[in-house]
């Protein structure tokens, strides 16, 4: 898996997309959820690459914070980020792998000290063989089924699991399920947390965990022992309780390429899908669907658009719509409003950030901030600012 394009890649007058990464928001969105977590300590989902925007580099900065609890999805996340921390002293982190290890990922997990989160009883019996073969103690979490019916164990198997405890290689240290509607309604919520707290009552003495980035907002009953935030951490919505409590964290921007004039009566872009109706100034910049700017995002000539407004964009202290459809590598933004002299070649507009909220393009995408910033492409180089203040001034 090559990794995404780094800063140290990338120029101040580089004219490619980019998004910059606000470590000290990110650090504030920590200690905002654990501040709201009471005694429970707040780990952080960092699986997907850190959510984009690089594992390491925010494991990094959440360590900082107070942050001992991370998760990834797959043991190779779970090594690479062990192998990041490690390399910056970070030793003492607790790394859980959310998609439970196979056979063969034994001896990978336990060179890296990672928690296997175990989600069936096949998992179960793969960790123990592991652990045995290996002649090896090791940590180990539970997942529980309490209603997503994606991963967990059934609460019908408890017996066969305390069976397995008793047999001594299975060293259980956290029990944990999912909520499917933390930030929807409030019926399921409440039977999963009631069926999760039923189900810990046969683990006295063990940590529990429930709580996603909308768990943490749903008061100190939804808890338990850990909190695992992911969006909220990097300034995603988490269910309304979290409006205005949290910091953008990532920033996209890309740079005007070409602007022109298009009289009223012509159209642009890709099926003429926009016409316009008056004359109108158009910014092409660089930025487009392969660099994880859906295509769902435009301003006409796509789908979604007879039931949402397209996507705003910001380019020199105005906001602007996008014009017609998003290309693989460009976009247009109508430009009419903003004065001629502040948008030409070189400046950068930004697509989400302060002044554009993630949340905001992902509605007019059809989607949710996760998938915009886990989609962000490859070549959309990936910065670490210490503020965004210092940013502007490098450009
Ligand atoms: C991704 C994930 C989280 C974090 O979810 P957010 O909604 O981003 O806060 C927590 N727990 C599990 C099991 C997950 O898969």
């Amino acid at each position: 898996m090559p990794a995404a394009r780094s800063s140290e890649s990338v120029s101040p007058t580089s004219r490619m997309p980019w998004v910059t990464i606000d470590t000290e928001a990110l650090k504030a969105n920590w200690r905002t959820l654990d501040a709201l977590s009471g005694r429970a300590r707040t780990g952080a989902a960092v699986k997907a690459d850190g959510y984009g925007l690089g594992a390491t580099r925010v494991a990094k900065a959440l360590f900082e914070a107070g942050c001992r609890d991370f998760f990834v999805a797959w043991v190779e996340e779970g090594v690479s980020l062990r192998e990041g921390l490690n390399a910056a002293g970070y030793g003492d982190a607790r790394i859980y792998v959310l998609q439970g290890v196979y056979l063969a990922d034994v001896p990978a997990c336990l060179a890296a000290r990672l928690i296997p989160v175990l989600s069936n009883l096949a998992e179960i019996a793969n960790w123990c063989e592991g652990l045995e073969r290996a002649d090896a103690r090791a940590a180990a979490a539970l997942q529980f089924e309490t209603g997503m019916n994606r991963l967990g164990i059934d609460a019908g198997e408890l017996s066969i699991v305390k069976a397995a405890i008793a047999g001594g290689t299975l060293d259980v240290r956290l029990i944990m399920s999912h909520l499917a509607s933390a930030d929807e309604g409030t019926v399921q919520r409440k039977a999963q947390h009631a069926e999760f707290l039923a189900l810990t009552e046969a683990f006295p003495g063990i940590e529990r965990s429930l709580s996603n980035s909308a768990g943490s907002f749903l008061g100190p009953d939804f808890a338990f022992d850990l909190v695992r935030p992911g969006i909220a951490l990097y300034g995603g919505r988490a269910g309304e309780p979290s409006d205005g409590q949290l910091k953008p964290v990532a920033t996209l921007t890309a740079a005007v390429l070409q602007v022109r004039t298009a009289k009223a009566g012509e159209a642009a872009g890709y099926g003429a899908a926009a016409k316009l109706s008056r004359d109108t100034r158009i910014a092409t910049v660089g930025l487009g669907y392969a660099d994880g700017y859906l295509r769902a995002a435009s301003g006409a000539g796509v789908p979604l658009r007879e039931t949402r407004p397209g996507a705003m964009a910001f380019v020199a202290g105005h906001h602007v719509p996008v014009l017609g459809r998003v290309s693989m590598d460009l976009t247009l933004l109508d430009v009419t409003e903003v004065p001629a002299d502040l948008v030409e070649p070189g400046v950068r507009a930004e697509f989400f950030g302060p002044n554009v909220a993630i949340d905001d393009v992902a509605d007019a995408a059809g989607t949710i901030a996760y998938e915009l910033l886990t989609g962000l492409g490859r070549r959309v180089a990936r910065m670490a600012v210490k503020d965004l203040d210092y940013f502007n001034r490098l450009e």
